[in-house]
């Protein structure tokens, strides 16, 4: 069994050297408890704050352990009356070609009729958070022009397309042609800016003529400062991610934008998908629905191989995925 250990607490962009690959013995299930084969595992960016020793919503993971995050596996063995072998599960575990997890904290998946790799996707964390985050903070109503930042990530990508449901204006911003491509052509964004090779200022105001009534935030940054300036009168803000900062080893002060909320009377509000668990059901129905009639696509980035965990995780901050990004361990 190999396991991914995280060895030194990243300076910067995580090195190949701050993880170690480690065989053990396949681990034996105790009472409770499940022996899951991994078939598709999660690379985040949210893991990347669990490398630093502080204090945040999620405890920081320990040095010299596994990684843990969201995996969907294959039931090899189990001592849970709830599961039995083959059946398909969704839960955290570690990056490793197998884990012991205690049934009460799995979740069934299938895999028809839409892949099971959509439990860690669309029908996931990324789109649970998409769904709450534009819907609860960002009140999107018909006529309005919605920005989303990280467009053509898993988050982004179910964003714009909630927002065109919504019947708003949507621009996206990405970090390539091709991404930007993707986003105005396939899903249907209205306009799609690319902060790498863009003016990004004047693109966005062309993108945006009546202005930008709810910022979908992913970023942080200097991309936000560019769109924070357009903001209309009452504009929302959900503050999802900010990916620009991540790396950063020094805080980035960047200009002052209170003074938009203020004269705007706009609404900016930090949000975690968790502080919405109580609804889960209310969104997995909802997104389901829409998937299930081709309102919502969705797009993942799959990399072969357990042994690509690391450069798929170091890829999220090279703009390196389209949708979202998977690592295949195993075959169902
Ligand atoms: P993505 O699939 O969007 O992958 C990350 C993307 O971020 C990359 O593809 C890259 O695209 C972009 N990016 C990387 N570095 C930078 C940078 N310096 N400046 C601007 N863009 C950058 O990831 P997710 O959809 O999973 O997550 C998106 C954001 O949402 C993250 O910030 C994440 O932490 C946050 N999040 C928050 C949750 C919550 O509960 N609040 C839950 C889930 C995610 P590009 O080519 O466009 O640069």
């Amino acid at each position: 069994n190999r396991r991914i250990l995280l060895v030194n607490r990243p300076k910067g962009m995580p090195e190949e050297s701050d993880f170690k690959t480690v065989e053990s013995p396949i681990p034996e299930p105790k009472d409770g408890e499940v022996l899951i084969r991994t078939v598709y595992l999660s690379v985040d960016p949210y893991m990347r704050g669990r490398m630093r020793d502080v204090k945040s919503y999620v405890p920081p993971f320990s040095l010299n352990e596994a990684i843990t995050g969201g995996v969907v596996g294959q039931v090899e063995a189990s001592e849970h009356p709830g599961y039995r072998a083959g059946d398909l599960v969704t839960g955290m575990a570690e990056w490793a070609d197998y884990s012991v997890v205690k049934g009460e904290d799995l979740n069934r998946v299938q895999n028809d009729p839409v892949p099971a790799s959509t439990a860690l996707s669309v029908l996931g964390m990324p789109g649970l958070t998409a769904y709450f985050g534009l819907l609860d903070i960002g009140q999107p109503k018909k006529g309005e022009t919605v920005v989303v930042s990280g467009a053509a990530g898993a988050v982004g990508t179910v964003v714009g397309q909630i927002a065109k449901l919504k019947g708003c204006r949507v621009v996206g911003i990405a970090g390539s042609r091709k991404k930007t491509d993707f986003l105005t052509k396939e899903l249907g964004f209205d306009a799609a800016v690319n902060y790498k090779e863009d003016d990004v200022p004047n693109a966005l105001k062309k993108a945006c003529p009546n202005g930008v009534d709810i910022y979908f935030d992913n970023v942080g940054g200097e991309v936000s400062d560019a769109v924070i300036r357009l903001i209309n009168h009452q504009a929302r803000i959900p503050i999802c991610g900010q990916i620009a900062l991540y790396n950063l080893e020094k805080p980035d002060d960047g200009p002052r934008i209170q003074s938009q909320l203020l004269i705007n009377s706009a609404l900016m509000k930090g949000f975690i998908v968790r502080d919405y668990r109580d609804r889960f059901k209310e969104g997995m129905a909802q997104l389901t629905e829409w998937v299930s009639q081709g309102k919502i696509q969705y797009r993942e980035n799959v990399v072969q191989g357990l042994d690509h965990t690391v450069k798929a995780f170091q890829g999220l901050f090279k703009g390196e995925n389209l949708g979202k990004q998977l690592v295949k361990v195993s075959e169902i």
